[in-house]
């Protein structure tokens, strides 16, 4: 932390160093021309930091290191996130594909049958819906959950379903093999704390205004709660442009994957917006580093009761698993 005081604050400086002594913390004085610099080291929290903020006469405060510990590589190099049933995103690339929303059982059965038939481990289906608007499809809630187990089990895929509120935790412990945090609640902490105690495996959205410190506060939360079982999606920001759904910056995987040792997907879907832009996108995460892709899925996109303008259907999915294959081939890697 570095600590600004203005020149002429000197009994601000005095308080300052009262207290920085009173704390134990090592820190030396540098007198500028216009102001005093106050270099700071030590095991500071963002309380510490704040309280020096607060100060009268203080001009700023600035921060050296991160806000976050437990999803940095400082604290632990990789984690491969086991979801059971033998899948290990983190270990090889994976697709985690299906409809935006389970619409019935024998719909949910098409597509994971197609599916596996690519050997994708991961069925994705949404059952609480979080739409815009009250009058759209909100997906079939407990009985989604129920056809998801159902249909997953049968052709041994694991579940990734999206939780909204905290009050379903428990049908969907009972149910889902990976708890999805959608982008609108990534700023829910309550519900990540909650999902956190669980120690479901958690699929982390981040949310479209978030800013990366935001977006791995959250999965901190996580962490926090003793689950280290987190995966992050990158899935779009909002800009000032609509032409694609959102502004996915690419840059977010090779940087995530540097800084945390969770594992890292990137949901193209809900990031372009447009079914046909997909394929391309995807195979970018893969050259990029990405753990892995969430694709939506569907077998006749136009009659899809959500989001069937994104969701690409079993032949552009056929198409687009064969290239990344053969990439991942090329890399030395392959599908796990
Ligand atoms: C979803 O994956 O079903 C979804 C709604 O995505 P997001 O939370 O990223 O909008
Ligand atoms: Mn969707």
């Amino acid at each position: 932390m570095i600590i600004v005081l203005k020149r002429e604050k000197t009994d601000v400086l005095e308080d300052v160093r009262r207290r920085l002594m009173r704390g134990g913390f090592q820190f030396s004085v540098l007198e500028g021309v216009k102001y005093i610099v106050v270099p700071v080291v030590g095991d500071l929290s963002a309380g510490d930091i704040n309280r020096f903020r607060s100060i009268n006469g203080v001009e700023k405060v600035l921060r050296v290191s991160s806000p976050y510990y437990l999803v940095t590589k400082e604290c632990r190099t990789k984690s491969v996130v086991d979801v059971g049933g033998d899948v290990r995103i983190g270990e090889g690339f994976h697709f985690i594909a299906g409809p935006c929303s389970v619409e019935s059982e024998e719909s949910l059965e098409r597509i994971a049958a197609f599916l596996v038939s690519k050997g994708v481990r991961l069925l994705r289906g949404g059952t609480y819906k979080m739409r815009s608007s009250p009058y759209s499809f909100q997906g079939l809630g407990e009985e989604g959950l129920r056809i998801m187990q159902q249909v997953a089990r049968r052709h041994g895929m694991r579940s990734v379903s999206e939780i909204i509120d905290l009050r379903n935790l428990d049908v969907f412990l009972e149910h889902i093999d990976v708890i999805q945090v959608g982008a609108r609640n990534m700023y829910n902490y309550a519900l990540l704390r909650e999902v956190g105690r669980s120690g479901k495996p958690v699929l982390l959205k981040r949310a479209p205004s978030a800013r990366i410190e935001d977006f791995l506060l959250a999965a901190e939360y996580l962490l926090l709660e003793g689950n280290e079982r987190v995966v992050l999606c990158e899935r779009g920001s909002l800009t000032f442009d609509d032409a694609i759904r959102s502004a996915i910056n690419m840059a977010t995987i090779p940087m995530l994957k540097d800084v945390s040792h969770l594992p890292v997907v990137l949901d193209p879907s809900h990031g372009v917006g447009i079914a046909r832009y997909i394929p391309a996108v995807s195979e970018a995460a893969v050259l990029l580093g990405a753990d892995g892709v969430m694709l939506e899925v569907h077998f006749d996109p136009s009659n899809a009761l959500s989001d069937g303008f994104q969701s690409i259907d079993f032949a552009q999915f056929s198409r687009l698993h064969e290239r990344i294959g053969t990439i991942l081939s090329s890399l030395g890697s392959s599908c796990a």
